[in-house]
């Protein structure tokens, strides 16, 4: 089953145009998640008649963006055409630019955490972004556009970062206007923590749609946003579910936004990592390395579960809120989740056991999800462009 919750097509476009454009992109996104299919299989799929596929398998193939299986044999299987195009695709962290290539069927290729760049000033940041783009531009052998992926507030209507606290003076940052300058491809910009959730549902084969998930990761910081009615909810101001910088304790934490006792100062990774050391006096820094120490001593999983309490609350509102019927867990070691989930589901509960907490699957997302969800945005854009 395919979740389409991106699909908006303007109204200007007669109806037999938006048609052609509603199958190719049923066509395209069925391939991206269930390929190799025979055209008649597509059709049935996608509930499309066989001389449209046909029509539309032509166009694509043209475009290079689907090929055969068997090149010799015109009746084989479809792919999508993973080896021909690329999309750069950047995620932007205080300290590092992760980047990589993107192929159309959402596989990171040549994934690079880049750490040797001057991110000091506003500047000299946009100044790293650029020369980032254009190495991984360089190399690449089809360009198919350019996705950028930014901690913050982000419109992606108009591509501008609106305001990220960890980033350096970014406020009102018009990134895809000054790549738009470079580049004339398509480009994309999108809030890292919905970017990681469009690649669990825009790039995942599913027995069901999704309607509704919360998506949460504990990073530097701790981020979440929601998928209501099977769309994303950005909110009127773009900042639904931003749970980082909420107060959740009492013991007078400073935060690095000028609050006392936010949620990041109890849950992010530095503020286990530092807990860790002042209860257990060991040195650690990731989240890995939380897993990986836990296996040998059980007291780093106490310190865990008290770290994740705090989480707990401001999680059961938004469950009991929305009812959602997957919370996903990204960007951050699979490990780390698998050692925090049970405690974590325990603190929920004692809010309110309920079968919105008791019914909630629970996923542990892949690597990189949010340098290929905001990929999976940029291909979703053109792939229903009419
Ligand atoms: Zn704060």
């Amino acid at each position: 089953m395919i979740n389409i919750f991106l699909m908006k097509i303007e109204y200007t476009h007669s109806e037999q145009t938006r048609k052609r454009a509603e199958n190719r992109y049923a066509i395209l996104r069925t391939l991206q998640t269930v390929q190799p299919m025979k055209r008649t299989e597509v059709a049935d799929y996608c509930q499309i008649r066989k001389s449209s596929v046909t029509s539309l398998v032509e166009e694509l193939m043209e475009k290079k963006w689907i090929r055969l299986e068997d090149i010799e044999r015109p009746r084989s299987p479809l792919h999508m055409n993973e080896n021909y195009w690329q999309i750069v695709s950047l995620q932007l962290h205080p300290n590092k630019i992760i980047a990589a290539h993107i192929d159309l069927q959402g596989t990171p290729n040549n994934v690079q955490t880049i750490t040797d760049l001057d991110l000091s000033t506003r500047e000299n940041y946009i100044e790293s972004i650029l020369k980032v783009t254009k190495k991984f531009v360089k190399s690449s052998k089809n360009l198919f556009g350019i996705a950028v992926s930014t901690p913050g507030m982000v419109d992606p209507e108009t591509g501008n970062c609106i305001s990220a606290l960890n980033l350096p003076d970014f406020e009102n940052i018009p990134i895809k206007d000054i790549l738009s300058r470079e580049y004339s491809c398509p480009i994309v910009i999108e809030n890292d923590v919905r970017a990681s959730l469009y690649s669990n549902i825009l790039l995942k084969n599913r027995s069901n749609k999704i309607d509704s998930a919360l998506f949460v990761e504990i990073t530097s910081g701790v981020g979440s946003t929601l998928m209501v009615n099977g769309a994303p909810y950005p909110g009127a101001h773009g900042t639904a579910g931003e749970i980082g910088h909420l107060v959740v304790g009492t013991e007078g934490r400073l935060c690095r936004c000028g609050q006392k006792d936010c949620l990041e100062t109890y849950t992010s990774i530095p503020a286990i990592c530092r807990e860790i050391k002042k209860q257990l006096n060991i040195d650690l820094k990731s989240g890995y390395e939380i897993a990986q120490e836990a296996k040998n001593n059980a007291d780093i999983v106490k310190v865990l579960d008290e770290a994740c309490s705090h989480l707990a609350a401001p999680l059961a509102s938004m469950i009991f809120l929305t009812d959602p019927e997957v919370m996903i867990l990204g960007n951050q070691s699979e490990d780390f989740y698998k050692l925090m989930t049970p405690g974590l589901l325990n603190s929920i509960a004692k809010y309110q056991n309920g079968p919105a907490v008791r019914k909630l699957e629970v996923e542990i997302s892949s690597e990189y999800s949010s340098l290929r969800g905001v990929a999976a945005l940029l291909m979703d854009k053109i792939f229903i462009t009419p």
